[in-house]
């Protein structure tokens, strides 16, 4: 069986890797020592997928896996951006004047933060010089986007002192810039989870994230114990690389149609309904009488989706926490279901690799981030990642797909100051 190549995570800390190489990277474009180095890192979201935008739950962990930034402030409102992607160019922008969507390529996304910052209201936000170097696999489902707007987010709080980053709630300002960001200036639609994620999870623990609107920071987020050591499992997360599909306008298509169901059913959004099928006597009879309701086949599968998605995070929890791994393992098989035959998310590379994984004893396996391409996650006994993700290689090759990449996934802290 051919090995597949685990992407390792940039070690952290003052005197580790990922500081060690945003800071040289900086000195070597910008000729002085950055002010300091933050990071924010990628995440694989558990369950709970699609759920964000409709005010529903989900269960991310921060992954090893980081975006390290070395920034400096600047007196102007001049923005540099370099990348260890493309390490010999060095992308200038002002905040002078900026409209949304007036940045182009990857800078978008840093250029956004500062602009949303000031949006906000925080004037005190001027220019600044900065430096990335990141592990995140890029457009794979891990959120480099979000490690790339959380790190910048936290690392313009700190040197223009703006106070937000100490505190779980004042981060809730700091994911805001970010979601506008990627929302308003990238023009990447994101419903919050991946922001969330990267700035609120904490290492050992999954979050149990909350989307109602007007919840206090305190409310909507739970540290839910995900240790897999002390329950002898791993977390295999598999980047299938599958090429990325013409996905635009895909996303936002599945928005529509949940705010259209939404509308149709005289409702909110569509958390109430999953909160009132699962109050029911007969959960599943109230949801038939819910689609029934609904005269689109297609929304009735969007809806579908949704509402038993959000009752699996709360569902994945308990049998998790009770040590049921059977029932934790069918319930990513079920999520990974709904997501292929009802949101219709799903490509032909996740599809294999789901099953392949589940095939060789996985307890069950799932895409995980939006679809159209991305990663898959496996919960497997522990030692058993290596051989799982070679099968799946296996298959791929024997397919014509292209091979995948594996990460070991470890739930992690959230971003932080790192030199
Ligand atoms: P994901 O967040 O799942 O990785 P996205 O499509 O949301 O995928 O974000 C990927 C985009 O984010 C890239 O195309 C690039 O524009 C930007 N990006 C993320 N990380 C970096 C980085 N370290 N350097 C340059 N650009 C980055
Ligand atoms: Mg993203």
């Amino acid at each position: 069986m051919s090995a597949v190549e685990f992407v390792e995570a940039l070690s952290e800390g003052p005197d580790g890797e990922g500081a060690s190489q945003a800071g040289a990277l900086f000195q070597q474009a910008y000729g002085q020592e950055p002010k300091g180095v933050w990071s924010a890192p990628g995440r694989v979201n558990l369950i709970g997928e699609h759920t964000d935008y409709n005010a529903g739950l989900c269960l991310p962990i921060a992954l090893p896996h980081r975006t390290f930034l070395a920034l400096s402030p600047r007196d102007d409102d001049q923005v540099r951006l370099v990348s260890s992607f493309a390490q010999d160019r060095v992308e200038q922008t002002s905040l002078e004047g900026l409209e949304a969507g007036g940045v182009e390529g990857w800078a978008a996304y840093p250029v956004g933060v500062a602009w949303a910052l000031r949006r906000a209201g925080f004037g005190q936000v001027r220019g600044f010089d900065a430096a990335f170097v990141s592990c995140v696999p890029v457009g794979s489902g891990l959120s480099s986007s979000a490690a790339m707007t959380c790190s910048t987010a936290l690392a313009l709080d700190d040197v223009y002192g703006l106070g937000f980053g100490g505190s779980d709630a004042g981060r809730l300002t700091l994911i805001d810039a970010a979601m506008v960001s990627e929302n308003e200036m990238a023009g990447a639609s994101t419903g919050g989870l991946d922001q969330s994620a990267s700035m609120r999870c904490q290492a050992g623990y999954a979050i149990e994230l909350d989307f109602q609107p007007g919840l206090s920071a305190l409310e909507s987020a739970k540290q839910v114990p995900f240790d897999l050591r002390s329950r002898d499992l791993e977390l295999l997360v598999l980047d299938t690389q599958a090429p990325h599909q013409l996905n635009d306008g895909q996303y936002d298509a599945r928005r529509r149609s949940c705010e259209l169901a939404a509308q149709t059913l005289g409702v909110e959004n569509l958390r109430v309904v999953a909160d009132q099928v699962e109050a029911a006597d007969d959960p599943e009879r109230a949801l038939k009488d819910v689609l029934d309701k609904l005269d689109d086949p297609t929304q009735r599968k969007r809806v579908r989706h949704v509402v038993t998605e959000i009752g699996r995070v709360g569902e994945f929890i308990r049998a998790f926490r009770a040590g049921d791994i059977r029932r934790a393992g069918e319930l990513f098989n079920a999520s990974h279901d709904s997501l292929r035959d009802d949101y219709e998310v799903t490509v032909p590379e996740l599809d294999l690799a789901v099953d392949v994984a589940r095939a060789n004893g996985a307890y069950g396996a799932r895409m995980t981030g939006g679809g159209f391409g991305g990663s898959i996650i496996a919960l497997v006994d522990a030692g058993r990642s290596r051989e799982m993700a070679a099968a799946v290689a296996e298959e791929f090759s024997r397919r014509g797909f292209r091979q995948p990449r594996a990460l070991a996934a470890l739930p992690s802290q959230p971003a932080e100051r790192e030199a």
